[in-house]
């Protein structure tokens, strides 16, 4: 099982259909696709939006073709950006999708106006954080402050009725704020203010997804979120799905074994039967 894949129709290295073999190869139940949705500006790792339509085919034509060995689910990983919503889903194809993935990987700068808003992005690598800081005056808490509060609007903001609302990588911010050493004083009230915001407004949402792509491939000792934060989500009954954000076949399950085992460690649910059968419009 695995909800969030990336492939060659975006960022991702390999073609769809590796991913369905590999994962039939794996006796995986359920497969996802979560093709980066087109955004509103050019960014080099998202779907183009001429390329939308023939995503869409090529799921289509998976889904049917592998029905009895693997059940496909055709998704987008679509990006809130505040002032705009959740600007893809003004495109029919997107709205055709078995189910969502919700992210943040862009902040607006306080600067912009809502109206005309600009934005920088949270995750790329270090220098783009560090041109993030800078409409930010170089203000960890500001910075963690505008994410927090991005992150509740992303909650609260609707997508087509019934559609299933997973979070994606809640605490992604952490991945480039860790390197300044500010945030050691700061990440108590960061988790503090995450998880009451996920708590508050549980009925926005599907699912918290626990991604494991910090772990194996981003040299982080915890997966998105943090461990502390997943086992008082898990202690509340918020329903936590398990994906690793593949941008290649092989790495379908990778670092499920040590997330699962650490989560087992800490807390009382049972992630083996963290399925997708309830994954429904
Ligand atoms: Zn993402
Ligand atoms: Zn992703």
């Amino acid at each position: 099982m695995n909800l969030h894949t990336h492939t060659d129709f975006c960022d991702g290295k390999s073609s769809p259909e590796d991913f369905v073999k590999k994962a039939i190869s794996l006796e995986f139940k359920y497969l996802g696709f979560s093709a980066h949705a087109p955004l509103p500006f050019l960014c080099d790792w998202s779907l183009p939006t001429e390329r939308l339509d023939s995503y869409c085919v090529e799921i289509a034509r998976l889904k049917a073709h592998y029905q009895k060995k693997l059940q496909i689910l055709h998704g987008f990983e679509i990006d809130f950006l505040e002032g705009m919503g959740f600007p893809c889903l003004t495109e029919d194809a997107v709205c055709g999708a078995d189910f969502f993935i919700c992210s943040i990987h862009f902040l607006k700068t306080p600067q912009s106006a809502i109206t005309s808003p600009k934005f920088a992005e949270i995750d790329g690598n270090y220098a783009q954080f560090m041109l993030a800081m800078k409409s930010h005056q170089y203000s960890l808490k500001k910075i963690l402050s505008n994410y927090l509060n991005a992150t509740e609007q992303m909650i609260l903001t609707p997508l087509v009725a019934g559609m299933v609302k997973i979070i994606g990588h809640v605490d992604k911010i952490v991945l480039n704020a860790t390197q300044l050493p500010e945030f050691e004083g700061l990440s108590e009230w960061f988790y503090e203010e995450l998880f009451n915001i996920l708590i508050q407004h549980r009925g926005h949402y599907h699912s918290i997804e626990i991604n494991t792509r910090a772990l194996y491939k981003k040299g982080l000792s915890q997966p998105y979120p943090r461990y502390n934060l997943l086992e008082m989500l898990a202690n509340q009954n918020v329903p936590l799905i398990i994906n690793s954000d593949a941008h290649h076949p092989s790495e379908l399950n990778a670092g499920y074994k040590e997330t699962v085992e650490r989560l087992e460690s800490l807390t009382t649910i049972n992630i083996k039967n963290l399925h997708y059968k309830w994954l429904k419009k």
